[in-house]
């Protein structure tokens, strides 16, 4: 069951060997970090989980879907979310070293937030570029598109006026 608002693992009473943990990634998980370009997030991630004496191998499956600004008219785009993640939790005394994709814990904690890391594996896995039709459904905000067309025929008659306006432009 996927529930939302809380994306703890419960390390220590995880069963030995494999098991399924479900969570529901929402717009608080971006809120928590601050983040205001995600819109709306309902994004499903299932966790396989297999747990040894001192290793839990976490891996993530991401399906959903996320609502950004389009970079274009800034109108709300709702953009797919389908990806796959996998690390290490390592239990340790803090003493040794681990590579990066493996997270050191310590070993008397009984939880791990996985907050961060949920909130990272999206943010890295949305398109770079956000565009309606170009990623997501639907088209750009027509009457938006034509004010911007205007301001940049103004900006360019602007520069024809004054030609310190062209010269300052790059300057920049
Ligand atoms: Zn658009």
């Amino acid at each position: 069951m996927f529930v939302k608002g809380r994306y703890i693992l419960e390390v220590r009473a995880l069963p030995t060997g494999t098991s399924e943990a479900d969570y529901l990634i929402t717009k608080e998980l971006f809120e928590s970090f601050d983040n205001e370009d995600i819109k709306a997030a309902n994004v499903e991630c299932k966790v396989q989980i297999d747990k040894s004496e001192q290793l839990i191998y976490l891996s993530l499956l991401f399906e959903g879907v996320i609502t950004v600004e389009c970079d274009r008219c800034l109108d709300n785009l709702d953009i797919k979310i389908s990806h796959n993640d996998s690390l290490y939790l390592k239990f340790s005394n803090g003493e040794e070293q681990t590579d990066e994709n493996v997270i050191a814990i310590n070993e008397k904690e009984n939880v791990f937030d996985l907050s961060q890391l949920l909130y990272e594996s999206v943010l890295v896995n949305k398109p770079l570029r956000c565009v309606h039709g170009e990623v997501g459904e639907g088209e750009c905000n027509k009457a938006m598109i034509e004010m911007l067309g205007r301001q940049e025929q103004m900006n360019e008659e602007m520069e024809e006026i004054d030609p310190r306006w062209a010269a300052l432009k790059k300057i920049k």
